[in-house]
């Protein structure tokens, strides 16, 4: 591969960032030398009802894992994102909500937050509902949902988001895996000028007394749409807060109490309900968020994430609300009602750092400079991005068209079972390489091991694991630890196990490489799948492409493309040749397609990462063995592949 080009920190912002790469490098060795002082100290950003005084205590074992962070700590998560900042902040807006349609927006300050959330965690007492106890969260973007989330933290619930998107059965696997008693709702969601049936599937879910924990469904009233109403469960969210006071004591949490599960998005297998305790990830959220966004007091912020993924909670409720940020909280999608939508809205709010995913990248890429035209985006100062490897191609239009090669680009790796940034560049302080998430955070020790267990030295690539334990790291599989420690400490003693794959360079800069489980070996040789994608990515002609090895009697692995070439295209047998000879010319002869299969769309979770396990079972004609299908954005994708299934 050629040398990649490296950006320094830009001279606008090297001033004024709260960290420099002298004090980067300096309170990273602390945190690593000395992490019960480091902690202790990072631990005063947020209020305590009893400081810690002990640190840590976690043990990564092959049949014992037990991981306590700030053990004799309490504290209470929404005190921490609401109440302290009513002395000072309760007029500062917290949510800027901008509507599915651009005619639909609302602000909303501190101080209605507070009342919004104290008036339904009163109602949800009401309800039965107690500490420990599990409330499931169904909602579309909207403030409610944030509202719902933190009332649980209020009385000690413990939340289980379902991403909106999600079928009846996917939402009475989530209700019955956590044994939810209040299942919290809207009427209908809007997507894309589209409304989404939320309470009819919620409905469907509980039909037949599918879901027995759920006592109550509480039903926010967003569209006035028509809805069933069962008298046996159903309440609507205004009837329920109605007679309930705008004041609720917050409930005094332990550290280690559990404040929510999240469902991982099932890319590699069935969903794993990840659970994230109180102390430890509220720290390491708020904290992460303050220095990858260089977040600072008048800022405006804005994640384009869902609240059904862990992004919707580290960097849409969780890490800004600690800091008292003010965000945009965006119902809609990048592309409607068209692909400028993104830079209308950074206009609107004058957003500084806008956060969002590959996938809606390379959506609004295939438009090439139109999603910015006529906009005025010189509010930005960093934009970040998170989700999936990002190709060094997408990554240049980034920089180029929404950060008017002015801001830094922060490449966030990390996982559900993280809780939060877990390698990144820091604004001020690293200099970035296009397609690298370049240097771990305060108190993460990432490193490469081979398939046999050995630790690799300096420039190496291997399987990415985490050598000790941090404050948001999960803590265990709901119900399930056994799965816990089996997926993530039995590959390697004493270490996390990531699942992905990495490459670290001459700078220690780390490289994902994709999901370990998706490494292609052809003869002899290990492939990731992020670079053969990325030289494809890079072709005038391509959108989109996803490669998997199938069985081949020779090479041991074939490579297997699927491409979606580029609006306009012709996609014949000489784009093929043409596209062979490009691998075969950007990365090496050992990585040229065996075949190439052309795809109007591929088979994405709902948060738009490329099932790649369902495209290898496609290429290896095995149909019948899909495995998990549930979380796809789209499943009759699939049907499409497989009737195109290349029988070469
Ligand atoms: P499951 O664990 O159920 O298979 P999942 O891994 O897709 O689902 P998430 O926790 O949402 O669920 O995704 C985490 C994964 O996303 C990481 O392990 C990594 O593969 C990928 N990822 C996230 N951010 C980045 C990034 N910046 N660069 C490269 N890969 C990333
Ligand atoms: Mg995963």
């Amino acid at each position: 591969m050629t040398a990649s080009k490296t950006y320094p920190v830009p001279e606008a912002i090297k001033s004024s960032t709260h960290l420099n790469a002298a004090t980067y490098a300096e309170m990273y060795t602390r945190s690593i030398e000395e992490p019960e002082a480091f902690w202790a100290q990072s631990a005063t950003m947020l209020e305590w009802y009893k400081q810690p005084t002990k640190i840590k205590n976690t043990h990564f074992g092959k049949n014992e894992v037990s991981i306590k962070w700030f053990e004799d700590g309490q504290l209470n998560a929404s005190y921490n994102c609401i109440d302290r900042h009513l002395a000072n902040n309760a007029k500062k807006v917290a949510f800027h909500w901008e509507g599915d349609s651009p005619e639909d927006s609302l602000d909303v300050t501190y101080q209605e937050v507070h009342y919004e959330v104290c008036k339904l965690a009163n109602a949800l007492k009401e309800m039965g509902v107690a500490k420990g106890d599990r409330v499931a969260i169904y909602m579309p973007m909207v403030p409610e949902a944030a509202y719902a989330m933190l009332a649980c933290a209020r009385i000690g619930a413990v939340h289980s988001v379902i991403f909106g998107g999600f079928s009846p059965n996917a939402i009475a696997d989530r209700i019955n895996d956590s044994k939810a008693k209040v299942v919290i709702t809207a009427d209908e969601g809007r997507r894309a000028g589209r409304s989404i049936p939320l309470k009819a599937n919620v409905d469907k879910a509980l039909a037949n007394d599918a879901c027995p924990s759920i006592t109550h469904v509480v039903v926010h009233k967003l569209t006035g749409g028509d809805v069933d109403w069962n008298e046996k469960h159903d309440v609507w969210w205004h009837d329920a807060v109605e007679d309930c006071s705008g004041q609720c004591e917050p409930e005094v949490m332990n550290a280690e109490d559990p404040l929510f599960i999240l469902y991982t998005s099932g890319s590699t297998g069935t969903p794993k309900g990840v659970v994230h305790t109180t102390g430890g990830y509220l720290l390491y959220s708020a904290m992460t968020f303050k220095y990858a966004f260089d977040y600072q007091e008048d800022d405006i912020y804005w994640c384009t994430a869902d609240v059904g993924w862990i992004t919707g909670h580290s960097y849409m409720v969780y890490g800004p609300m600690v800091n008292a940020a003010t965000q945009v909280f965006f119902e809609g999608v990048p592309t409607y009602p068209d692909v400028k939508r993104i830079a209308q809205v950074v206009e609107k709010y004058k957003v500084n750092s806008l956060y969002t995913a590959p996938t809606a990248i390379r959506a609004l890429m295939a438009h090439g400079d139109k999603p910015a035209e006529g906009c005025d985006l010189s509010s930005l100062r960093i934009l970040g991005t998170v989700g999936e490897p990002i190709n060094p191609e997408a990554w240049d239009w980034y920089h180029r068209v929404i950060g008017e090669s002015r801001c830094p680009i922060i490449d966030t790796w990390w996982q559900t079972e993280t809780g939060g940034h877990m390698i990144l560049p820091l604004p001020g302080a690293t200099s970035l390489k296009p397609g690298s998430a370049t240097r771990p955070f305060f108190g993460i020790q990432p490193a490469l091991f081979d398939a046999d267990g050995n630790e690799l030295e300096g420039e190496a690539e291997g399987n990415l694991v985490i050598k000790d334990s941090w404050p948001a790291q999960a803590r265990t599989v709901y119900g399930d630890h056994e799965r816990f420690i089996n997926t993530y400490f039995s590959a390697y003693e004493g270490v996390y196990f990531t699942g992905d794959g990495a490459r670290r360079d001459e700078d220690d800069y780390f490289w994902i490489t994709g999901r370990v489980d998706d490494v292609l070996n052809v003869s002899g040789h290990r492939l990731g799948t992020a670079e053969i994608e990325s030289a494809l990515v890079a072709h005038a002609k391509v959108a989109e492409a996803a490669v998997v090895g199938f069985p081949h009697d020779i090479k041991g692995q074939g490579i297997y493309v699927y491409v979606t070439p580029n609006e306009g295209v012709v996609a014949d047998e000489a784009l093929t040749k043409e596209l062979k000879a490009w691998v075969r010319q950007e990365l090496s002869p050992i990585a040229t397609p065996d075949m190439i299969q052309w795809s109007d769309g591929l088979p994405k979770t709902r948060s738009g990462k490329i099932m790649r396990r369902i495209l290898r079972k496609i290429a290896a004609n095995e149909h019948d063995q899909l495995g998990d299908t549930s979380t796809l954005a789209d499943p009759s994708v699939v049907d499409t592949l497989i009737a195109e299934r290349l029988n070469k």
